[in-house]
């Protein structure tokens, strides 16, 4: 496969862009190469500018819950932007994405749209300290809420501890209120609890993690963390910007049975354009500003091409689409399992409907972030160039989910679980 416009590109960006990408996830330093320049996609394809065709299992990292362009999607956007592409005041529109988020979320009375999933989870951080009057949030070890600078945060030693910043520039009085976690140890949430109880504003958790290989937890822990919010006055988020809308039975929390205090969400509700929302009971959301105390505000937030391109993703997603989508997954997790079998299972298919992970090892699919081998990323970078060169894209890191789409077929799943049977054919590890 000829890469020589994407690589000329790539060499001209460095001079312009921060290693020539706008988000760090989409250079390919974890897996050795340049990025791949797109110039369109359609459906489950994508065209690189060397002219590849590739068969896209990223789906911009999870928004295109249809594929490219659809072409519904792409005549609501188009429709609405005739009438003007930012109104800075209501419209329609936003009421009718609203409607069908509350449809999904039934513990949400009213929505508030923002533009991105770091500032609906950010937002609804803020919402929860002003609505309880404390400062502290618990968070889980491997769970990714986009680059809010109270959750950059890595664990210290020890259990339940004060995190220290991810990243420079986040003052370390910003994550002296953050305590880490594991997941899966609701003992140490008790604990957490037991010490600074009086204290803590909110849990905050990806219910289904799903930003550092797709770990499944079990039902009982998050009903445990509802128990432990409810006991001490805390509120419990539950950050869907991932799992969202993922499934056909309603939010990832109804299907655990369990009901937060305030989700928060991106991606699909977008459908590809930047939308992210957050929503909780009235009493919650009436603390926020013009009604109650607490600021947050936003130029382009229920912009109306993304309202529009939401509201077709959401009406697109009947309960056809989420068979449809089930069905290739059991596929994959059939066929891919057999091939992975087949070669000693190097890794191991994780799969929940359209999300699925390649967990690498033979071991028990991890659960927690330590239980992910730590030298994972090896066997997956070179996994993902004999993939690439067969026409298969997956995303550039190891620990980075997989996504199915309505768009993607049988010849899809079939050719990549080929493509991976071949690759594995010519590698040792
Ligand atoms: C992607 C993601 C975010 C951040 O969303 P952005 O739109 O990239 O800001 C936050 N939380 C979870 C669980 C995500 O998957």
């Amino acid at each position: 496969m000829n890469r020589t416009k994407s690589n000329e590109l790539h060499h001209e960006a460095l001079s312009h862009l921060v290693g020539g990408v706008n988000s760090p996830v989409r250079a390919f330093k974890s897996v050795h190469g340049n990025p791949i320049y797109f110039e369109k996609a359609s459906g489950a394809h994508v065209t690189d500018v060397d002219g590849n065709l590739l068969v896209d299992f990223v789906q911009s990292w999870g928004p295109l819950i249809h594929g490219h362009s659809h072409p519904e999607i792409i005549a609501a956007v188009h429709e609405k932007m005739l009438n003007g592409t930012s109104f800075g005041a209501p419209h329609l529109g936003e009421i009718e994405l609203a409607k069908r988020v509350k449809n999904r979320f039934a513990h949400m009375d009213k929505v508030r749209f923002v533009s991105s999933g770091t500032e609906a989870v950010m937002s609804a951080v803020r919402l929860a300290r002003g609505y309880t009057g404390r400062d502290i949030l618990v968070k889980f070890e491997g769970c990714y809420h986009g680059h809010v600078d109270a959750l950059m945060v890595s664990s210290g030693s020890g259990l339940a501890t004060f995190g220290i910043a991810s990243s420079p520039g986040i003052p370390q009085d910003t994550v002296a209120t953050t305590l880490i976690c594991p997941l899966d140890d609701l003992e140490a949430v008790e604990y957490a609890f037991n010490e600074h109880g009086d204290n803590i504003a909110a849990v905050v958790i990806e219910p289904l993690p799903a930003n550092n290989g797709l770990l499944i937890q079990r039902p009982e822990f998050l009903k445990g963390l509802r128990a432990l919010c409810d006991q001490h006055g805390a509120l419990l988020i539950f950050d869907e910007v991932i799992s969202g809308f993922r499934f056909q039975e309603g939010s990832f929390g109804d299907m655990c049975g369990v009901t937060p205090d305030l989700t928060a969400l991106g991606k699909v509700i977008g459908g590809g354009l930047p939308v992210g929302a957050y929503g909780a009971r009235s009493e919650i959301m009436e603390q926020l500003s013009p009604l109650g105390p607490v600021y947050q505000a936003g130029t382009l937030s229920g912009n109306p091409l993304a309202m529009a391109a939401g509201a077709k993703t959401l009406d697109l997603l009947d309960d056809e689409a989420y068979e449809y989508m089930e069905r290739l997954g059991a596929l994959l997790e059939e066929r891919l399992g057999a091939v992975l079998e087949k070669h000693g299972n190097p890794m191991r298919l994780v799969r929940r409907e359209s999300l699925f992970w390649l967990s690498p090892g033979d071991g028990d699919p991890a659960i927690r972030a330590d239980q992910i081998p730590s030298d994972a990323a090896g066997l997956y970078a070179d996994v993902h160039r004999a993939l690439l060169e067969r026409g298969y894209m997956l995303a550039p890191s190891a620990y980075e989910i997989g996504f199915i789409s309505t768009s993607h077929d049988e010849s899809h799943i079939l050719g990549m679980v080929e493509a991976m049977d071949d690759a594995l054919s010519t590698m040792e590890w």
